[in-house]
């Protein structure tokens, strides 16, 4: 996959404003998404492309949570990029 064909549409989204989304659930944004585990400490941030599924744990291989950091649309997706 090569992101550098990736736009970045919105901005970071603060702490606590975003919706979180578990393991296994199905992405509903391509983008930057912070994996987030009680008891695992500093997971590494990553890039998931919509309608994949949301990975365990990096860290341990449990659910985690996810919330999102930054999202990115796809050019050809974008309808003012005509
Ligand atoms: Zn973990």
């Amino acid at each position: 996959m090569n992101w550098e064909i990736y736009q970045v549409t919105q901005h970071r989204i603060g702490e606590g404003q975003a919706p979180a989304f578990r393991s296994g659930e199905a992405v509903p944004l391509s983008g930057l998404w912070r994996p987030r585990h009680d008891g695992c400490t500093n997971p590494a941030e990553l890039w998931i492309h919509k309608n994949e599924l949301f990975p365990l744990c990096e860290q341990c291989g449990a659910a985690a949570t996810f919330t999102l950091l930054a999202a990115v649309q796809h050019i050809s997706e974008d309808p003012d990029f005509q």
